[in-house]
Protein backbone atom coordinates (compact mmCIF):
# COMPACT_ATOMS: atom_id res chain seq x y z
CA UNK A 1 0.00 0.00 0.00
CA UNK A 2 1.50 3.13 -0.65
CA UNK A 3 1.70 4.98 2.81
CA UNK A 4 1.34 8.29 1.48
CA UNK A 5 -2.83 7.36 0.97
CA UNK A 6 -2.37 7.38 5.14
CA UNK A 7 -0.11 10.29 5.69
CA UNK A 8 -1.57 12.97 2.99
CA UNK A 9 -5.52 12.05 3.80
CA UNK A 10 -5.19 13.00 7.42
CA UNK A 11 -8.36 14.77 8.60
CA UNK A 12 -6.71 17.30 11.25
CA UNK A 13 -3.18 18.36 9.33
CA UNK A 14 -1.85 19.29 12.52
CA UNK A 15 -2.84 16.25 14.69
CA UNK A 16 0.93 14.39 14.61
CA UNK A 17 0.07 12.04 17.04
CA UNK A 18 1.17 8.71 16.36
CA UNK A 19 1.89 9.83 12.62
CA UNK A 20 5.34 10.00 13.01
CA UNK A 21 6.01 6.15 12.67
CA UNK A 22 3.84 6.51 9.38
CA UNK A 23 6.01 10.06 8.50
CA UNK A 24 9.58 7.62 8.41
CA UNK A 25 8.75 4.45 6.94
CA UNK A 26 6.86 6.66 4.14
CA UNK A 27 9.91 8.68 4.13
CA UNK A 28 12.09 5.54 3.73
CA UNK A 29 10.22 4.27 1.12
CA UNK A 30 10.29 7.41 -0.89
CA UNK A 31 14.30 7.99 -1.00
CA UNK A 32 14.12 4.38 -1.90
CA UNK A 33 11.90 4.60 -5.22
CA UNK A 34 13.64 7.84 -6.21
CA UNK A 35 16.94 6.24 -5.92
CA UNK A 36 15.62 3.37 -8.19
CA UNK A 37 14.23 5.46 -10.52
CA UNK A 38 17.26 8.45 -10.79
CA UNK A 39 20.50 7.01 -11.40
CA UNK A 40 21.68 10.68 -10.54
CA UNK A 41 20.09 10.53 -7.23
CA UNK A 42 21.42 7.00 -6.60
CA UNK A 43 24.89 8.50 -7.40
CA UNK A 44 24.04 11.12 -4.67
CA UNK A 45 23.17 8.80 -1.99
CA UNK A 46 26.03 6.59 -2.93
CA UNK A 47 28.52 9.17 -2.52
CA UNK A 48 27.47 10.53 0.75
CA UNK A 49 27.30 6.92 2.11
CA UNK A 50 23.85 7.22 2.78
CA UNK A 51 21.04 4.56 2.66
CA UNK A 52 16.83 5.06 3.81
CA UNK A 53 18.01 2.65 6.45
CA UNK A 54 20.07 4.18 8.18
CA UNK A 55 17.10 6.73 9.11
CA UNK A 56 16.19 5.37 12.63
CA UNK A 57 14.74 8.12 14.19
CA UNK A 58 12.99 11.76 13.44
CA UNK A 59 16.74 12.85 14.21
CA UNK A 60 18.27 11.32 11.29
CA UNK A 61 16.02 12.93 9.06
CA UNK A 62 18.48 15.47 9.02
CA UNK A 63 20.97 12.78 7.62
CA UNK A 64 19.31 12.86 4.78
CA UNK A 65 21.20 14.07 1.49
CA UNK A 66 19.83 17.40 1.24
CA UNK A 67 18.92 18.81 -2.52
CA UNK A 68 19.45 22.74 -2.72
CA UNK A 69 16.82 24.43 -4.97
CA UNK A 70 19.54 26.07 -6.92
CA UNK A 71 20.60 22.60 -7.69
CA UNK A 72 17.60 22.10 -9.38
CA UNK A 73 17.74 25.11 -11.22
CA UNK A 74 21.03 24.30 -13.41
CA UNK A 75 19.91 19.96 -12.80
CA UNK A 76 17.03 18.09 -14.33
CA UNK A 77 16.44 15.33 -11.71
CA UNK A 78 13.51 13.07 -12.39
CA UNK A 79 12.52 9.54 -11.12
CA UNK A 80 10.13 8.72 -13.80
CA UNK A 81 10.52 9.28 -17.66
CA UNK A 82 9.42 12.85 -18.81
CA UNK A 83 6.33 11.26 -20.48
CA UNK A 84 5.31 9.87 -17.07
CA UNK A 85 4.67 13.43 -15.68
CA UNK A 86 1.64 14.83 -15.68
CA UNK A 87 2.50 18.19 -14.92
CA UNK A 88 5.20 20.65 -14.97
CA UNK A 89 6.08 23.87 -13.40
CA UNK A 90 9.34 26.14 -13.05
CA UNK A 91 10.10 28.79 -10.39
CA UNK A 92 10.52 32.38 -11.00
CA UNK A 93 13.53 33.68 -12.09
CA UNK A 94 15.55 33.95 -15.26
CA UNK A 95 15.81 31.61 -17.84
CA UNK A 96 18.37 29.24 -17.38
CA UNK A 97 18.32 30.09 -13.64
CA UNK A 98 14.57 28.33 -13.08
CA UNK A 99 13.82 24.91 -11.66
CA UNK A 100 11.69 22.87 -13.83
CA UNK A 101 9.37 20.07 -11.36
CA UNK A 102 7.69 17.29 -12.60
CA UNK A 103 4.65 15.40 -10.56
CA UNK A 104 3.46 12.49 -11.93
CA UNK A 105 -0.05 11.24 -11.60
CA UNK A 106 0.42 9.55 -8.02
CA UNK A 107 2.59 12.84 -6.70
CA UNK A 108 -0.38 15.38 -8.36
CA UNK A 109 -3.28 12.87 -6.85
CA UNK A 110 -2.03 13.17 -3.50
CA UNK A 111 -0.30 16.90 -3.55
CA UNK A 112 -4.36 17.65 -4.17
CA UNK A 113 -5.67 15.38 -1.59
CA UNK A 114 -3.25 16.95 1.07
CA UNK A 115 -4.04 20.79 -0.32
CA UNK A 116 -8.14 19.71 0.03
CA UNK A 117 -7.92 18.40 3.89
CA UNK A 118 -5.81 21.51 4.35
CA UNK A 119 -7.74 24.26 2.96
CA UNK A 120 -10.91 22.49 4.12
CA UNK A 121 -9.61 22.71 7.70
CA UNK A 122 -8.69 26.90 7.25
CA UNK A 123 -12.59 26.51 5.82
CA UNK A 124 -10.64 28.34 2.14
CA UNK A 125 -12.72 25.45 0.49
CA UNK A 126 -16.60 26.92 0.10
CA UNK A 127 -19.14 26.00 -2.55
CA UNK A 128 -20.05 29.48 -2.42
CA UNK A 129 -19.06 31.34 -5.61
CA UNK A 130 -17.29 34.16 -5.61
CA UNK A 131 -15.74 36.95 -7.50
CA UNK A 132 -11.61 37.07 -7.65
CA UNK A 133 -9.42 39.45 -8.12
CA UNK A 134 -5.93 37.82 -8.88
CA UNK A 135 -3.00 40.03 -7.87
CA UNK A 136 -0.62 38.34 -10.38
CA UNK A 137 -0.40 37.10 -13.63
CA UNK A 138 -3.59 35.88 -16.01
CA UNK A 139 -2.03 32.22 -17.16
CA UNK A 140 -1.03 31.93 -20.68
CA UNK A 141 0.73 29.52 -23.21
CA UNK A 142 3.52 30.92 -22.80
CA UNK A 143 4.34 30.73 -19.19
CA UNK A 144 4.73 27.32 -17.11
CA UNK A 145 5.55 29.57 -13.99
CA UNK A 146 4.63 28.11 -10.35
CA UNK A 147 3.14 30.74 -9.19
CA UNK A 148 1.02 31.42 -12.07
CA UNK A 149 -0.56 28.28 -11.73
CA UNK A 150 -0.37 28.06 -8.33
CA UNK A 151 -2.64 31.73 -8.05
CA UNK A 152 -4.74 30.09 -10.86
CA UNK A 153 -4.95 26.77 -8.25
CA UNK A 154 -5.92 28.64 -5.20
CA UNK A 155 -9.15 30.30 -7.24
CA UNK A 156 -10.50 26.68 -7.71
CA UNK A 157 -11.24 26.11 -3.76
CA UNK A 158 -14.49 28.05 -4.48
CA UNK A 159 -16.24 28.37 -7.39
CA UNK A 160 -14.90 31.57 -9.81
CA UNK A 161 -17.91 34.03 -10.62
CA UNK A 162 -15.01 36.23 -12.74
CA UNK A 163 -11.36 36.37 -12.57
CA UNK A 164 -9.78 39.76 -12.90
CA UNK A 165 -5.93 39.94 -13.20
CA UNK A 166 -3.56 42.55 -12.35
CA UNK A 167 -1.22 41.34 -14.84
CA UNK A 168 -3.23 40.68 -18.22
CA UNK A 169 -2.12 38.31 -20.83
CA UNK A 170 -1.56 40.35 -24.60
CA UNK A 171 -1.05 36.96 -26.42
CA UNK A 172 3.13 36.89 -26.75
CA UNK A 173 3.58 39.08 -23.15
CA UNK A 174 1.87 41.23 -20.24
CA UNK A 175 0.53 44.07 -19.82
CA UNK A 176 -0.44 46.25 -16.11
CA UNK A 177 -4.62 45.98 -15.52
CA UNK A 178 -4.91 48.95 -13.43
CA UNK A 179 -8.23 50.18 -15.01
CA UNK A 180 -9.53 46.72 -14.99
CA UNK A 181 -9.34 45.77 -11.89
CA UNK A 182 -10.18 48.80 -10.54
CA UNK A 183 -13.51 48.36 -12.79
CA UNK A 184 -13.98 44.75 -11.44
CA UNK A 185 -13.72 46.26 -7.64
CA UNK A 186 -16.09 48.35 -8.21
CA UNK A 187 -18.52 46.16 -9.63
CA UNK A 188 -17.72 43.06 -7.46
CA UNK A 189 -18.57 45.58 -4.54
CA UNK A 190 -22.54 45.64 -5.55
CA UNK A 191 -22.53 41.84 -5.82
CA UNK A 192 -24.46 39.82 -3.38
CA UNK A 193 -21.19 37.51 -3.77
CA UNK A 194 -18.06 37.86 -1.36
CA UNK A 195 -14.33 38.67 -3.35
CA UNK A 196 -11.07 36.83 -2.76
CA UNK A 197 -7.89 38.44 -3.89
CA UNK A 198 -5.02 35.88 -4.66
CA UNK A 199 -1.34 36.64 -5.13
CA UNK A 200 1.27 38.73 -3.35
CA UNK A 201 1.61 41.04 -0.16
CA UNK A 202 2.88 43.66 -2.17
CA UNK A 203 0.32 44.25 -4.62
CA UNK A 204 -2.27 43.89 -1.97
CA UNK A 205 -0.65 46.56 -0.39
CA UNK A 206 -0.23 48.67 -3.12
CA UNK A 207 -4.03 48.40 -4.41
CA UNK A 208 -4.95 48.98 -0.73
CA UNK A 209 -2.73 51.96 -0.29
CA UNK A 210 -4.20 53.12 -3.95
CA UNK A 211 -8.06 53.05 -2.53
CA UNK A 212 -6.79 54.86 0.50
CA UNK A 213 -5.51 57.48 -1.98
CA UNK A 214 -8.48 57.49 -3.69
CA UNK A 215 -11.27 57.38 -0.53
CA UNK A 216 -11.95 54.32 -1.37
CA UNK A 217 -13.80 52.62 1.35
CA UNK A 218 -15.44 49.47 0.50
CA UNK A 219 -17.63 47.45 2.82
CA UNK A 220 -16.93 43.89 0.59
CA UNK A 221 -19.73 40.87 1.79
CA UNK A 222 -18.77 38.96 4.89
CA UNK A 223 -17.14 36.54 3.50
CA UNK A 224 -14.57 37.77 1.22
CA UNK A 225 -11.44 36.81 1.90
CA UNK A 226 -7.56 37.46 1.40
CA UNK A 227 -5.38 34.83 0.91
CA UNK A 228 -1.17 36.19 -0.04
CA UNK A 229 1.70 33.99 -1.11
CA UNK A 230 5.44 34.87 -1.70
CA UNK A 231 7.43 36.91 0.18
CA UNK A 232 7.14 40.93 2.31
CA UNK A 233 10.81 42.01 1.01
CA UNK A 234 9.38 42.76 -2.47
CA UNK A 235 8.60 46.19 -1.81
CA UNK A 236 11.07 48.43 -3.15
CA UNK A 237 13.09 48.83 0.45
CA UNK A 238 9.66 49.06 1.93
CA UNK A 239 9.27 47.09 4.86
CA UNK A 240 5.59 47.31 6.13
CA UNK A 241 4.28 46.43 9.60
CA UNK A 242 1.75 43.76 9.35
CA UNK A 243 -0.94 45.20 11.45
CA UNK A 244 -0.98 48.38 10.07
CA UNK A 245 -1.39 46.24 6.62
CA UNK A 246 -4.03 44.49 8.17
CA UNK A 247 -5.55 47.85 9.31
CA UNK A 248 -5.31 49.08 6.12
CA UNK A 249 -7.46 46.16 4.31
CA UNK A 250 -10.30 46.18 7.19
CA UNK A 251 -10.44 50.25 6.28
CA UNK A 252 -10.21 50.06 2.72
CA UNK A 253 -12.24 46.81 1.88
CA UNK A 254 -14.11 45.93 5.10
CA UNK A 255 -11.98 42.28 5.79
CA UNK A 256 -11.11 41.73 9.18
CA UNK A 257 -7.95 40.21 10.04
CA UNK A 258 -9.00 36.35 10.98
CA UNK A 259 -10.10 36.65 7.08
CA UNK A 260 -6.71 37.33 5.97
CA UNK A 261 -4.13 34.35 5.13
CA UNK A 262 -0.42 34.14 4.31
CA UNK A 263 0.92 31.60 2.36
CA UNK A 264 4.72 29.96 2.19
CA UNK A 265 5.20 27.62 -0.32
CA UNK A 266 8.40 26.55 -2.72
CA UNK A 267 8.09 25.18 -6.09
CA UNK A 268 10.64 22.80 -5.32
CA UNK A 269 8.51 21.95 -1.89
CA UNK A 270 5.05 21.75 -2.99
CA UNK A 271 3.56 22.02 0.53
CA UNK A 272 1.53 25.21 2.27
CA UNK A 273 2.33 26.73 5.29
CA UNK A 274 -0.03 28.74 6.82
CA UNK A 275 0.58 32.16 9.28
CA UNK A 276 -1.00 32.21 12.54
CA UNK A 277 -2.29 35.03 14.34
CA UNK A 278 0.69 34.98 16.36
CA UNK A 279 2.74 35.18 12.83
CA UNK A 280 4.18 31.75 12.74
CA UNK A 281 4.39 29.10 10.24
CA UNK A 282 3.04 25.82 11.71
CA UNK A 283 4.46 22.48 10.68
CA UNK A 284 1.57 20.01 9.63
CA UNK A 285 2.04 16.23 9.75
CA UNK A 286 2.99 16.23 6.19
CA UNK A 287 6.76 17.38 6.62
CA UNK A 288 9.72 18.32 8.60
CA UNK A 289 11.42 21.50 9.23
CA UNK A 290 14.91 21.38 9.90
CA UNK A 291 16.98 24.77 10.23
CA UNK A 292 20.42 24.37 8.80
CA UNK A 293 23.80 26.19 9.13
CA UNK A 294 24.49 28.31 6.04
CA UNK A 295 28.08 27.04 5.79
CA UNK A 296 28.26 23.92 7.24
CA UNK A 297 24.40 22.68 6.55
CA UNK A 298 24.39 20.86 9.81
CA UNK A 299 21.27 21.13 11.57
CA UNK A 300 21.45 24.66 14.14
CA UNK A 301 19.52 24.19 17.48
CA UNK A 302 16.23 25.98 17.87
CA UNK A 303 16.53 29.68 17.89
CA UNK A 304 19.00 30.36 15.96
CA UNK A 305 19.04 31.41 12.34
CA UNK A 306 19.83 29.62 9.59
CA UNK A 307 19.16 28.05 6.06
CA UNK A 308 15.02 26.95 5.65
CA UNK A 309 15.33 23.20 4.40
CA UNK A 310 12.24 20.50 4.32
CA UNK A 311 11.38 16.68 4.44
CA UNK A 312 8.50 15.09 2.61
CA UNK A 313 7.79 12.07 1.03
CA UNK A 314 5.04 13.40 -1.35
CA UNK A 315 6.73 13.55 -4.41
CA UNK A 316 7.70 9.97 -6.35
CA UNK A 317 8.67 11.79 -9.92
CA UNK A 318 11.46 13.90 -8.67
CA UNK A 319 13.88 13.29 -5.37
CA UNK A 320 12.66 16.08 -3.43
CA UNK A 321 12.48 13.97 -0.50
CA UNK A 322 14.64 16.33 1.42
CA UNK A 323 15.36 19.74 -0.12
CA UNK A 324 17.10 23.51 0.89
CA UNK A 325 16.11 26.49 0.12
CA UNK A 326 18.08 29.59 -0.10
CA UNK A 327 15.19 31.48 2.89
CA UNK A 328 16.39 32.03 6.25
CA UNK A 329 14.50 31.04 8.89
CA UNK A 330 14.16 30.11 12.66
CA UNK A 331 12.92 26.98 14.31
CA UNK A 332 10.83 26.73 18.01
CA UNK A 333 9.23 23.99 19.33
CA UNK A 334 7.92 26.57 22.14
CA UNK A 335 3.96 27.05 22.93
CA UNK A 336 2.91 29.61 20.30
CA UNK A 337 -0.63 29.88 22.27
CA UNK A 338 -2.21 30.04 18.69
CA UNK A 339 -3.94 26.54 19.70
CA UNK A 340 -1.32 24.61 17.26
CA UNK A 341 0.24 23.02 18.80
CA UNK A 342 3.44 21.77 15.97
CA UNK A 343 6.53 23.07 15.54
CA UNK A 344 6.90 26.68 13.86
CA UNK A 345 9.46 28.32 11.90
CA UNK A 346 9.52 31.97 10.95
CA UNK A 347 10.75 33.23 7.78
CA UNK A 348 13.72 35.88 8.15
CA UNK A 349 14.77 36.54 4.50
CA UNK A 350 16.55 35.73 2.03
CA UNK A 351 20.20 34.17 2.18
CA UNK A 352 21.09 34.88 -0.95
CA UNK A 353 23.66 32.44 -1.14
CA UNK A 354 25.13 31.19 -4.06
CA UNK A 355 27.32 28.72 -3.24
CA UNK A 356 25.55 26.62 -1.01
CA UNK A 357 27.93 23.77 -1.09
CA UNK A 358 26.56 20.40 0.21
CA UNK A 359 27.05 16.94 -0.14
CA UNK A 360 25.03 16.84 -3.04
CA UNK A 361 26.82 19.69 -4.77
CA UNK A 362 30.15 17.90 -4.06
CA UNK A 363 29.10 14.82 -5.28
CA UNK A 364 27.59 16.40 -8.60
CA UNK A 365 31.41 18.17 -9.33
CA UNK A 366 32.67 14.86 -8.76
CA UNK A 367 30.33 13.07 -11.56
CA UNK A 368 30.87 15.76 -13.65
CA UNK A 369 34.45 15.20 -13.45
CA UNK A 370 33.74 11.60 -14.06
CA UNK A 371 31.65 12.06 -16.87
CA UNK A 372 34.37 14.16 -18.93
ZN1 LIG B 1 0.78 29.74 16.28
Amino acid sequence: MDLRRKLFLKRNPYRIGKTAPLFLEAVRRNIASNRDGCSEYARILENCGFSPDDIASEADLAKIPVIPTLYLKRNRLFSVPEKKLAVKATSSGTKGSMSVVGFDRSSLFYGIMMMFRFFSYYRIISPIPVNYIVLGYEPSKHTDMGAVKTAYGTTKFAPALHREYALRDTGSGYEVNVEGIKKALLSYAKSPFPVRFVGFPAYMYFLAKTLRENGISLRLKKRSMILLGGGWKQFAGEEIDREEFFALIRETLGIERERCFEFYSAVEHPLAYVKCKNGHFHVPLYSRVIIRDTKTLEPVPDGQIGLLSFVTPLVSSMPLTSVITDDLAVHSNAECGCGLETPYFDLIGRAGVSGIKTCTAQAAEILGRENK
